[in-house]
């Protein structure tokens, strides 16, 4: 089942989680038991990351194949545009479709540690909207294509008009849907979603959140990706220091409450970055199983129309 077609229905809102590809084989083995683990908490779909050059590239498709075939879980590919020529990337994208992988979270990636400005590979492409343009040039509608949206923009676009300029271009490209950088104030992608719809974008724009587990943990992705983190959750986790059992329960308490507000008010899915963990996903997805039923007025066991 492709992206466009998760959202065309009313069964939604989705709840969709992203695992990374271990560098070792210990950790791919902790990861094999994990998987079922959050196939248990009822997601839509997962996809799995594609990493900057080396080994864990190949583990991408495995994982992802894995999904679908052992667990009929829908999953997707992350694919990006460093280290590929344009046929390096055909015969990527051969293999996803012989492995019955249907989706692909298509992205540029970033430039190599220590570099500022993304160079493109000879003969391959610069920008995210030219890997979803060869994808569907190639392969038509055979796979559902999602790509990024940055809530508080990309960390080198010089502002936000330009930034939102090139999303625009990237899901007129032939994007179906888009998932977010993470953020941690909503006020963020509801303007985001608002600004991208005044330009046209039609697409479902699901958020990407990622609960916290540690203060180091935060300190290091915020770092990465430029999201800030509000004064009043800061404050919080200074207070929980080094203590992760602390900051991870200020976490999960954070995230139940981001993605209330976020289903109460009408997105069409949400994306936990889960970092191949269960147990913390496990808490949160209880906590928001209410909130599921009550904005979910076709599910099974939706309250929402039942007698008071
Ligand atoms: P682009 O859309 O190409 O944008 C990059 C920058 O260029 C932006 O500043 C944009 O404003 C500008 N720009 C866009 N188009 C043009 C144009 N035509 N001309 C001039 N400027 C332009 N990284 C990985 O390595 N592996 C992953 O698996 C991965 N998964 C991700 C999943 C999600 C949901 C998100 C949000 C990010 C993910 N990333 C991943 C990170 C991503 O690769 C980086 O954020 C990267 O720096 C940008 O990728 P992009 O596809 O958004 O780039």
């Amino acid at each position: 089942m492709r992206f466009a077609e998760f959202y065309a229905g009313s069964t939604g809102p989705h709840i969709s989680f992203e695992v990374f590809p271990p560098k070792t084989d210990a950790a791919m083995e902790s990861l094999r038991r994990v998987l079922p683990e959050l196939i248990e908490l009822g997601p839509s779909y997962m996809t799995v990351t594609y990493g900057a050059l080396g080994s864990t590239r190949e583990r991408t498709l495995e994982i992802a194949a894995l999904l679908k075939r052992e667990y009929h879980m829908e999953s997707a590919c992350h694919l990006t545009c460093v280290g590929s020529s344009r046929a390096d990337l055909d015969r990527l994208l051969e293999d996803i479709r012989h492995s019955g992988v249907e989706n692909i979270v298509a992205l540029r990636g970033d430039p190599p540690r220590g570099e500022t400005t993304f160079v493109p590979p000879p003969d391959g492409y610069s920008h995210g909207n030219e890997l979803v343009a060869h994808i569907r040039r190639r392969y038509g509608t055979a796979f559902g294509i999602a790509v990024a949206g940055y809530p508080e923009k990309h960390l080198e676009a010089p502002d936000r008009e330009s930034d939102l300029r090139y999303f625009k271009n990237k899901m007129d490209a032939g994007a179906d849907i888009a998932i977010t950088q993470l953020f941690y104030d909503n006020a963020d992608f509801f303007s985001f979603v608002e600004a991208a719809r005044t330009l046209g974008v039609t697409q479902p724009i699901i958020p990407g959140l990622l609960p916290i587990l540690s203060v180091k943990q935060v300190r290091r992705i915020t770092s990465l990706c430029g999201s800030k983190i509000p004064a009043a959750l800061q404050a919080e986790l200074e207070a929980a220091g080094e203590d992760d059992n602390r900051a991870e329960e200020v976490g999960i308490r954070q995230c139940v409450a981001q993605a209330s507000e976020l289903l109460r008010r009408g997105v069409p899915g949400i994306h936990f970055y889960v970092l191949n963990k269960s147990s913390h996903m496990r808490r949160i997805m209880e906590q928001l199983r209410p909130v599921l039923a009550e904005v979910r007025p076709n599910a099974p066991h939706s309250t929402a129309n039942a007698p008071h």
